[in-house]
């Protein structure tokens, strides 16, 4: 059958801050949702740091009114309760007053593929906090192009074959189609800067969907750029694509992505275990795999996919690396480079005024 899976994420407040939603504004979303169960053939809700996830899986295809208005309704329901416990940030991701067809825009974050279902479903759900969608540009550059870090690019005929990865200029909102072999340096050119281009979806060559990463709200908002968002990406594994275990352990080398506090700063993405808070040690950003099974549509798990011993090491490393790089203080690369502060208010004003000082 064919099934659609999609993962919608919104920031709708943090109990003190940006951490975590609370359990009633939870509640309220799950209430939202198990009310239209109907429409749905399965769902799971789930946070990570201060952005709640509805994982949905239906029949309806890709960019459907009715699921996406669902999980609006959904955020519009956490956010009343969010606003009764005066959560910090509460409906700081609804941007728009009403529904209008599509969430696409309207400040939640979007990752949908559609496909035929295979007898063995099985796909990872990587949601992270703190940093932006060319967080998992790097990841996803291990997964599908680094030989080096994924065997099964050279052992896995369909892999081995190479994959077409789509990559959006978040200023414009273009896209370019890269195939791989032949494209892999424009490729990696554009890899290179994670601040403005961004992988958006991954297909193999006879046009099987294996990857799609929420990079909407970069370009669609009043069509310029907005500045950052937490990702979520659904990534299909096993048989003809990666397996599960090479998707997951392309987070095991936590590299540095642009985010932390007040979206300034350079920090290693850190893998953390499923439902956990945004770190308050300079909001450290992190990054979960949440392991799916699925069969007509019928989640089995998730799984937490970063739970196991060795990510806690990894979890250290990536707190060392953390502390390194803020032992700098303000001084770049630590902060961010000045282009993408500009957003920020504060450094604007800061720059006006140096500016009239130099002579
Ligand atoms: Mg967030």
């Amino acid at each position: 059958m064919r099934v659609t899976l999609s993962a919608i994420k919104a920031d709708i407040g943090g109990i003190g801050g940006h951490t975590r939603p609370s359990d009633g504004v939870l509640n309220a979303v799950r209430k939202t949702i198990s009310k239209s169960k109907d429409l749905l053939l399965d769902y799971y809700i789930g946070y990570a740091g201060d952005d709640i996830h509805i994982i949905m899986s239906h029949t309806k295809g890709v960019n459907d009114s009715n699921i996406h208005k669902l999980a609006w309704d959904a955020f519009i329901e956490g956010t009343k309760v969010a606003k009764e416990e005066g959560l910090y940030g509460a409906g700081q991701d609804l941007l728009k007053d009403s529904f209008s067809g599509n969430i696409k825009g309207m400040g939640p974050g979007v990752a949908e593929l559609e496909f035929e279902e295979r007898p063995n479903e099985a796909f990872v759900v990587i949601a992270a906090d703190k940093t932006e969608p060319g967080a998992f540009n790097l990841p996803f550059y291990r997964m599908f192009v680094d030989t080096r870090s994924n065997t099964g690019l050279i052992i896995n005929p369909s892999l081995a074959e190479g994959v077409i990865i789509n990559v959006m200029d978040v200023m414009n909102g273009k896209i370019a189609s890269l195939k791989m072999w032949e494209d892999k340096p424009e490729l990696e050119a554009a890899l290179m800067y994670p601040g403005r281009y961004v992988v958006s979806s991954i297909y193999t060559k006879n046009d099987e969907p294996i990857v799609a990463s929420s990079t909407d709200r970069l370009h669609n908002i009043a069509g310029t750029y907005v500045g950052k968002d937490d990702p979520i990406a659904i990534v299909r594994c096993q048989k003809s694509f990666a397996a599960t275990e090479e998707v997951c352990s392309a987070f095991n080398d936590p590299h540095f992505v642009a985010g932390n506090t007040r979206g300034s700063h350079h920090l290693p993405l850190m893998p953390v275990r499923l439902n956990t808070s945004a770190s308050v040690n300079y909001s450290i950003p992190i990054v979960m795999a949440l392991i799916f099974s699925m069969h007509n549509g019928k989640f089995t798990g998730p799984i937490d996919g970063f739970d196991t011993p060795d990510w806690d090491y990894i979890r250290m490393e990536a707190t060392r690396r953390a502390l390194a790089m803020r032992a700098q203080g303000f001084i770049h690369p630590a902060t961010l480079v000045p282009e993408e502060l500009e957003y920020n208010k504060g450094y604007e004003e800061r720059m006006k005024k140096l500016e009239k000082k130099f002579k």
